[in-house]
């Protein structure tokens, strides 16, 4: 029997080594360091049990002072080992006990009580004495289970509490390792001679290391840098100490078209020698490489951040050799302090990420995660806007166009609007740049453009005044390859006519792309009209705008105001050249009558403006214009 403990322990100490050895160069993470206590805890645990059982056995020849020091030492480790398991629960759950210092010691009082009593057993004989015939349990010998099964009940209660908070390969995981070491503490009743509880909890460490410490979890692909989990579970840690630190991360630009162009493997090594020169270049950093081409680096406050993003960035001015291919990249970069005011960790890397995504939609530069509020607005904008149009409650403004000789209303242009979760109006100034960037633009469009074509059904056109409603069509809505499809669909589907609805396009849209004519072409045969939207604001370029089926211009609203404060004769030369080519012309931003004057005195054709009506929802429209 003998033997076999011996290479029982042998093995479990080799194992429990391995786990260490394995688990200890990432010892800066959370759940790392808690694993790294528990394995040293582990290696006591063994190590006392084989020499207090071996002295134990040749009791007679041994100090009796030693054959206690070497128990007592066993006892304390054999119960601290309880303890820490319940710890690593408590991390892989999420639970900072520090958080609660006064629940915490309490809870820790148990482990603290149990080992005084078996360290009293020197003079009390309470959990063990050295007799006459050796070693001997004493009355307080149950206290080890006590103290186990404290630790493991309240493990399972924690587990069942906040089993949400893991997936489901977490949860098995976890339960699986404390039900390890329940059936360990059973049989360890049945077979006490054997090494039962250092086999299961050995077993358990396994499962933990498997689980929680496997180095793919914590380490990006390829290894060459710590990844996104690793990150946040270090930030989690240094806001749970208050230590200061800060984030420089950046991502390298256009990353996925690069990829497609250089080829992933030359792409993969590029990415594997930027980790490595920060890893070289910058050790007191750690590296994190999060996804798709973006870094972060993680240090503490008092670094000088504005050299390291420098240097990050001079040497993003140099190829970096892949092989025998030379990748030319640039990055853009975003940075995050413990000063910047976010509450957590959780927040911090989320507004991270987020700007991040900023970042690579600019040309380099650097995002100061200062300006957390603003990326707390865009993220509400961002979940309104989901909201606004998964659930059809996006809602559809119209502003009258009123023709300036007869000031009567001739048109209208409809406006999407959404409200946030304070049932407060937002701008599409704010919501729609947001739609383009996230693809939901397309959809907006439709529900708006559906929204119109019903209202159109619905309403008679006549009677109101409105001989036709313009609808917004983004430059971003332009690129789907099925807009017109989807547009002609609806109108059929809706039985309205064409030619009651003009397309409103920005300037920007009136960019050279064959996509975006042949959308204006199949709409215009079908029976659409078009409105060149915002002239003014962005390039002017008259060649441009004869090259598209416009029949009216929209002079931006800076524009007719810049006319009003400043009476030159560029505008009316404009408006009239426009008139000449045989388009109609309608200002906005009218605000005053004088304004509507002046600009009805120049030639523009239609007025529009809060002097007129602000957008009003659909049914005050009707009720404010009908004529019955
Ligand atoms: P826009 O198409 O140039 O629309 C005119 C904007 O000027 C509207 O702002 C309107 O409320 C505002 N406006 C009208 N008269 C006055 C005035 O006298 N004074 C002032 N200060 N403002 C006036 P709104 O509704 O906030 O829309 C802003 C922009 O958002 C629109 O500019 C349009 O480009 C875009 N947009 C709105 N709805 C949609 C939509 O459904 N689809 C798309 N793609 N874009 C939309
Ligand atoms: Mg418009
Ligand atoms: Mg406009």
């Amino acid at each position: 029997m003998w033997n076999y403990n011996y290479i029982l322990t042998g093995l479990l100490v080799l194992l429990v080594l391995l786990c260490h050895y394995l688990a200890m160069p990432r010892a800066n993470i959370r759940i790392n360091r808690t694993f790294i206590q528990l394995v040293n805890v582990q290696l006591g645990t063994l190590l006392f049990d084989l020499f207090s059982s071996r002295v134990d056995e040749d009791f007679a020849f041994i100090p009796v002072y030693w054959l206690y020091i070497l128990n007592m030492a066993f006892f304390v480790f054999y119960l601290a080992r309880a303890f820490w398991f319940y710890r690593i629960t408590c991390d892989i759950l999420h639970i900072r006990p520090e958080k609660e210092p006064r629940k915490g010691l309490l809870v820790a009082s148990v482990v603290g009580v149990s080992e005084l009593i078996a360290l009293s057993s020197f003079f009390t004989g309470a959990v063990f004495r050295i007799g006459e015939m050796g070693y001997e349990r004493g009355p307080a010998y149950s206290v080890l289970y006590v103290c186990w099964y404290f630790y493991l009940a309240l493990s399972f209660v924690l587990i069942f509490r906040y089993r949400s908070r893991l997936s489901g390969y977490e949860l098995f995981s976890v339960l699986g390792y404390n039900l390890i070491l329940v059936i360990g503490n059973i049989v360890r009743v049945l077979l006490p001679r054997y090494l039962i509880m250092d086999t299961f909890c050995t077993l358990s460490i396994l499962v933990i290391y498997l689980a929680f410490e496997n180095p793919d979890l914590y380490l990006a692909n390829r290894r060459i840098a710590f990844n996104m989990a690793a990150l946040r579970e270090e930030v989690t840690d240094l806001f749970a100490k208050k230590r200061p630190f800060h984030i420089l991360a950046f991502v390298v630009q256009d990353y996925v078209e690069t990829r497609g162009i250089y080829g992933g493997t030359q792409m993969d090594r590029g990415v594997d020698m930027i980790a490595q020169y920060l890893t070289l270049e910058f050790p007191s950093c750690r590296i994190f490489y999060l996804r798709n081409g973006c870094f972060a680096m993680l240090g503490p406050q008092r670094m000088p951040w504005d050299l390291i993003h420098e240097k990050v960035n001079a040497r993003f001015q140099e190829p970096w050799i892949a092989g025998d291919a030379e990748l030319y990249l640039s990055a853009s970069y975003a940075q995050v302090g413990s000063d910047s005011g976010m509450e957590s960790a959780d927040k911090t890397i989320n507004n991270l990420v987020r700007a991040l995504n900023r970042a690579s939609q600019s040309a380099g530069g650097m995002i100061n995660l200062d300006t957390t509020r603003e990326l707390d607005r865009e993220a509400e904008i961002k979940r309104a806007l989901e909201q606004a149009l998964d659930q059809g409650k996006l809602e559809v403004f119209l502003q009258p166009l009123i023709d300036s000789r007869s000031r009567t209303l001739v048109g209208a242009e409809a406006l999407s609007r959404i409200r946030g979760t304070d049932g407060r109006m937002i701008p599409p100034s704010l919501f729609v740049p947001v739609a383009e960037q996230s693809g939901k633009i397309n959809s907006l469009g439709e529900q708006v453009f559906e929204q119109v074509c019903h209202f159109i059904r619905d309403n008679d056109l006549n009677a109101l005044g409105l001989s036709w409603i313009n609808v917004n069509l983004s430059p971003v809505q332009c690129m789907k390859k099925d807009l017109s499809d989807c547009f002609l669909s609806i109108l059929t589907e809706s039985g309205v006519s064409p030619d009651l609805i003009r397309l409103e396009i920005t300037e920007q849209a009136v960019a050279d792309i064959p996509l975006l004519e042949t959308h204006i072409e199949t709409l215009r045969q079908n029976g659409f009209r078009f409105s060149l939207d915002d002239y003014g604001s962005g390039y002017s370029n008259l060649s441009r705008v004869k090259h598209y089926p416009f029949i009216n211009i929209k002079l931006d609203m800076e524009v007719v105001w810049d006319y009003f404060h400043d009476q030159d004769q560029l505008l009316p030369s404009i408006v009239q050249a426009f008139k000449q080519m045989g388009y109609s012309v309608t200002a906005e931003g009218i605000e005053s009558e004088e304004m509507a004057e002046s600009l009805s005195a120049i030639g523009c054709d239609y007025l529009q403006g809060f002097y007129f009506s602000k957008p009003l929802p659909l049914g005050e429209f009707v009720s404010k214009y009908s004529r019955a």
